[in-house]
């Protein structure tokens, strides 16, 4: 069912979560544009003006380190200031009513633990751009460290531990899916009796397997999309509307 208007959306997702027991919702990149963060891939967005950095390059070339951190801290206006949206929120009170064990996302802006999800409940399938880790020996870095040494040198620094790259601790293109983090967000799509996916065009891979698969395992699904995806079609509710103001008036205040 596509809602024909807001009211409506609010009044069915409101039922649907009152009969679910488990919820997990599935976000992407539209949950978090009212926090400023730009949705790179949709039209306008950073990587259709900017050849994405592949993850062979960056391991190959130091100019190709260096340039993906020069433009790492230009986006650090849009990642550092951002603060957890109405979208954000809902899904936090969802998870401390006990009615959702934890989130499956596709962005990289570390918004779910900003908003109160603990970390080991955010799936993260594109990694964190807020942290950097050494790629050889997995040391975490903090950002303002690694901005420190390039401003400093004008390149990317190595670990000082073991001499290896270091990178956000995101998903590269080119790079291996995090095994850990696919096999979670598998757990938690098959725990799930209504399954949410949130501003997501659902089409880039793995996004695009998990609502079929929460449907298949007898889930409900709801879609809350700006835009049409290819699974509308089976979907219990399809939302087109704004994100926050969908999601808002699922918002409780902590006790
Ligand atoms: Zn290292």
């Amino acid at each position: 069912m596509i809602a024909p208007d807001m009211t409506t959306a609010i009044a069915r997702l409101r039922e649907l979560a009152d009969d679910a027991r488990v919820i997990v919702p599935f976000t992407g990149a539209g949950i978090s544009t009212e926090c400023g963060i730009p949705d790179f891939r949709s039209p306008g967005g950073i990587w259709t003006k900017m050849r994405p950095i592949d993850f062979s390059d960056f391991l190959a070339s130091q100019e190709a380190r260096d340039e993906s951190w020069r433009r790492r801290f230009a986006m650090e206006e849009s990642f550092g200031g951002a603060k957890p949206g109405r979208g954000h929120q809902a899904l936090a009170s969802l998870y401390r009513k006990g009615k959702s064990p934890g989130v499956v996302t596709q962005n990289i802006d570390n918004l779910h633990q900003a908003s109160g999800i603990a970390s080991e409940h955010v799936v993260e399938l594109h990694g964190n751009t807020t942290y950097a880790t050494c790629l050889d020996c997995a040391t975490r870095y903090e950002l303002p460290w690694v901005r420190q040494f390039f401003e400093a040198s004008g390149r990317a620094p190595s670990c000082p531990s073991c001499g290896g790259h270091i990178k956000t601790g995101t998903i590269s293109f080119g790079q291996a899916m995090p095994e850990a983090a696919m096999r979670r967000a598998e757990e938690l799509t098959r725990s799930a009796d209504l399954f949410i996916a949130i501003g997501s065009s659902l089409v880039v891979w793995p996004a695009a397997g998990f609502p079929l698969m929460a449907k298949r395992n007898g889930a409900r699904l709801v879609i809350i999309n700006r835009e049409p995806t290819d699974f509308d079609d089976i979907a219990d509710l399809v939302a087109r509307h704004d994100i926050g103001a969908v999601l808002e008036p699922f918002i409780s205040k902590p006790n």
